[in-house]
């Protein structure tokens, strides 16, 4: 494994004439923890969905583990991958919604097993057996056979967590997985995230959860208008930021 595990180089991406990200760089070290920060329309959602190749950029590239993603290169060129290729790719980056987004038709276990069973091919009953470990680690050892609706918010979003560490991918992304949550089970979702922190599961974390990025980011990263505006360690970024723009955002969401 290489000691980046994903980089960002001078990434655009435009919807029409809307530029969303221009010029994005960011470096996440492998087993670490980048939190990143924002205000609304910032293009938060917009980079996690080209890391995980959900959009294409317009300019730039990004790599996880040392391979571009939705790329190849040659000499200076790239050159897109085919659909396949990019499904295989995404095997290995996990990806949690803020709504959860389990299959709603399937059990907990179900919706665990069901991307090992059908992407990676593994044999039922050992992704089963993986599921219910996984289970065990979110703490829903007893609901295996539950439907999504018979849990709450808290509970479907750990077996989102579980779901997406079925494929044991190289790095978790998460898109603000608590801002969809009554304020009484965004606990309980942070405190998953943090055991996979300590265990040193690369991620980056979208979230206004400032509590949890002073305890758990290596990185804090603070996007604002398709750019990274400033980024470092918590302490640094979020008790001595250095743009304006920085303590602006702070001084509304602390
Ligand atoms: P954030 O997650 O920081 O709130 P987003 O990445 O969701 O920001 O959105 C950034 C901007 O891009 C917003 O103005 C949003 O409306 C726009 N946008 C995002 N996705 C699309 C899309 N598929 N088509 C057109 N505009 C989009
Ligand atoms: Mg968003």
């Amino acid at each position: 494994m290489s000691e980046v595990m994903v980089e960002v180089r001078g990434v655009h991406k435009s919807f029409g004439p809307l530029e969303v990200l221009r010029g994005v760089d960011l470096q996440v070290r492998t087993g670490e923890v980048t939190v990143v920060l924002g205000p609304s329309g910032s293009g938060k959602s917009t980079l996690l969905r080209t890391i995980n190749h959900l959009e294409k950029v317009n300019r730039g590239w990004i790599s996880i583990d040392g391979e571009l993603i939705g790329y190849r290169r040659s000499g200076n060129r790239l050159y897109e991958l085919k659909e396949r290729d990019v499904l295989r790719q995404r095997t290995h980056i996990g990806f949690v919604f803020q709504d959860f987004n389990l299959f709603p038709h399937l059990t907990v276990a179900e919706n665990l097993i069901e991307a090992p069973v059908a992407a990676l091919r593994r044999p039922r009953k050992e992704a089963l057996a993986s599921a219910a470990r996984l289970l065990e680690r979110v703490g829903l050892a007893d609901k295996a056979g539950a439907y999504p609706r018979q849990l709450s918010g808290g509970q479907q979003q750990r077996v989102a967590i579980a779901r997406a560490l079925a494929l044991e991918p190289k790095v978790l992304l998460f898109d603000e997985p608590t801002s969809a949550l009554d304020p009484e089970l965004v606990g309980e979702v942070l405190d998953v995230i943090k055991d996979l922190a300590r265990t040193g599961t690369t991620m980056i974390v979208v979230t206004h959860e400032i509590g949890f990025a002073r305890e758990v980011a290596d990185t804090v990263v603070f996007m604002d208008g398709g750019v990274v505006v400033e980024q470092g360690p918590p302490a640094a970024v979020l008790d001595a930021p250095r743009h304006e723009r920085t303590r602006a955002f702070l001084s509304k969401v602390l």
